[in-house]
């Protein structure tokens, strides 16, 4: 069955369509602690599954060393982390997402104050390969 999510950043600038989302999971890692204000709660999808529908034009992309960051440049909420073929899209703008987290990586980075409040398996950066 194909699953379609329907997500929209905070002004409501870019919206997009996700197909066949395949696991909700937290990223730890500092980049994504700054990038979010948290850990980063983002669905794993194939870049071709992933379509703007509106408001291409408003991404922004930072480049950073590991992912690059697209992210609403009016409101400034963080869309997705281009992983290289997949993309980590940012899991809070998709309302009727459903999903269970299945996995927290790099949780060796994560905030001391962020408590795991899921059984999720938990890897200190990314699972074995
Ligand atoms: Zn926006
Ligand atoms: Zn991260």
């Amino acid at each position: 069955m194909t699953e379609t999510l329907r997500g929209a950043c905070l002004c409501g600038g870019v919206e997009y369509e996700v197909q066949d989302p395949e696991a909700l999971g937290y990223c730890h890692c500092t980049r994504c602690q700054r990038w979010t204000g948290s850990s980063l709660a983002g669905v794993v999808v194939a870049e071709e599954n992933f379509k703007f529908a509106k408001g291409e034009d408003l991404v922004n992309r930072y480049e950073s060393e590991f992912a690059p960051r697209n992210f609403c440049s009016n409101c400034g909420s963080s869309l997705y982390d281009d992983l290289g073929g997949k993309y980590f899209v940012a899991a809070g703008l998709m309302r009727d997402l459903d999903l269970e987290p299945s996995f927290h990586l790099q949780v060796a980075y994560k905030a001391s104050w962020h408590q795991i409040g899921d059984d999720a398996p938990q890897f200190a950066e990314n699972p074995p390969a």
